[in-house]
């Protein structure tokens, strides 16, 4: 189990400082709670299980009734604060559907009832599928709640890290569960797909596998890894770009018939044309997520169980603290103060605005910290310089047709 070195950035970070200069902490918007602490999966890759962070082995299993509803009225107390209109609650895990549907049914009408009739709460579960049955899907249509899955790609990707315990591999599970996601009557509660990328499946064929099942959004996730202990297939020091290859070739195949949304794409695109993003993979745009665990402490974005033991964690727990004790943590300022964050390599960088230097856990490095390009950095830039010359190239040629 790594520990975490002594002050690192951004531990140094002045709030004090930086508020004096004008800079305020954006609320959270994003609240993402691990009802079950456990998964029915044994993922080789995962970031809960598998990597630096331990701290599942103290959570609960599953959130109790008594912390869900503390956690819907702090969810709800920072919403009317802060007037926010419109929040997004996350049931995740683990494997949030083994947290039962009772307890789901009560941490959502807790948090709309706490949030009150002038914040919308949209509900997302993010699941490995493989619980997805009519029953849930029944519940899941009258709470309004939109569900992403976890799959990887076809049989043999997909089979080749999300496995059950036994080693028998999930995809026949999954599959089946999506397919009852997409029956007629469940269908607008498909929020899209989730794939972490392995680089020995085909991009193409991965996509097309993952386009077959029509979801309304696909989102390719990096594998997690930092300087320290480094992706699959990434050598931190070599300018190879294996992952940026890899996108580059679903980017070439996808963009001349985009009827599936790639966020990743989609939002580098937009970071292009107008210089604004709203996840935290790309982009400078503050991250607004905040993290409550089965036991109800509150974390910091939980990728960082990639880094080292104890790095999501901040010491507020939902039955002491408000929400707001969270924001001013150096940690959650850090993601928050765009360009001010990034380590000088990155502010020097001509797409620094664009790449944002790449997820936060991905820069990690022990002795310095978050000040770092990001591990990815020679991937990063290969995707982002293709889809500009891209872009480019599109619109010249557009201009060019206009014009004759
Ligand atoms: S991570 Fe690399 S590509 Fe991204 S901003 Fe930093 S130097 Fe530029």
């Amino acid at each position: 189990m790594k520990p975490k070195p002594e002050f690192e950035w951004p531990d140094t970070l002045d709030i004090p400082a930086l508020m004096a200069a004008g800079w305020h902490p954006f609320p959270f918007r994003e609240f993402i709670v691990k009802i079950h602490s456990r998964c029915d999966l044994s993922c080789d890759y995962c970031y809960m299980y598998e990597m630096a962070d331990q701290s599942w082995r103290q959570q609960p299993r599953r959130m109790s009734a008594d912390i869900a509803e503390r956690t819907a009225s702090r969810i709800g107390e920072h919403a009317r604060a802060h007037h926010i209109p419109s929040i997004v609650l996350i049931l995740h895990g683990g494997e949030p559907l083994l947290a039962g549907q009772d307890l789901i049914w009560d941490l959502v009408t807790a948090t709309r009832k706490a949030a009150g009739e002038n914040v919308q709460v949209d509900v997302r579960v993010q699941t490995n599928g493989v619980g997805l049955d009519d029953s849930f899907l029944r519940l899941f249509c009258e709470l309004g709640i939109r569900v992403g899955v976890s799959l990887d790609g076809a049989l043999e990707a997909h089979d080749r890290h999300r496995r059950f315990a036994s080693g028998r591999g999930s995809y026949s599970a999954v599959s089946a569960g999506i397919s009852r996601l997409r029956q007629e009557q469940f269908r607008h509660l498909f929020a899209g797909l989730l794939c972490t990328i392995d680089l020995r499946n085909e991009p193409v064929e991965t996509y097309e596998a993952l386009a077959s099942f029509n979801p309304p959004k696909i989102d390719f996730l990096l594998p997690h890894g930092t300087w320290d202990a480094p992706p699959p297939g990434r050598h931190p020091e070599s300018p190879d770009t294996p992952y940026g290859d890899w996108l580059t070739a679903v980017f070439d195949h996808w963009y001349h018939a985009p009827h599936i949304g790639v966020r990743l794409f989609e939002e580098i695109m937009q970071l292009i044309w107008d210089g604004t993003s709203s996840g935290e993979a790309v982009g400078l745009s503050p991250a607004r997520m905040v993290v409550i665990e089965t036991d109800g402490s509150i974390e910091q974005v939980d990728t960082l169980k990639a880094v080292y033991h104890g790095a999501s964690t901040t010491g507020l727990h939902v039955t002491r603290d408000q929400l707001d004790a969270a924001l001013l943590l150096p940690g959650v300022a850090a993601r928050q103060i765009g360009a001010k964050a990034l380590a000088s390599q990155c502010r020097a960088c001509p797409i620094h605005q664009i790449c944002g230097g790449g997820m936060y856990a991905h820069r990690y490095r022990s002795g310095t910290g978050f000040a770092n390009p990001s591990v990815y950095c020679p991937d990063l830039m290969r995707l982002i310089d293709h889809i500009h010359q891209t872009m480019r190239a599109d619109v010249s040629a557009r201009l060019r047709r206009k014009s004759l």
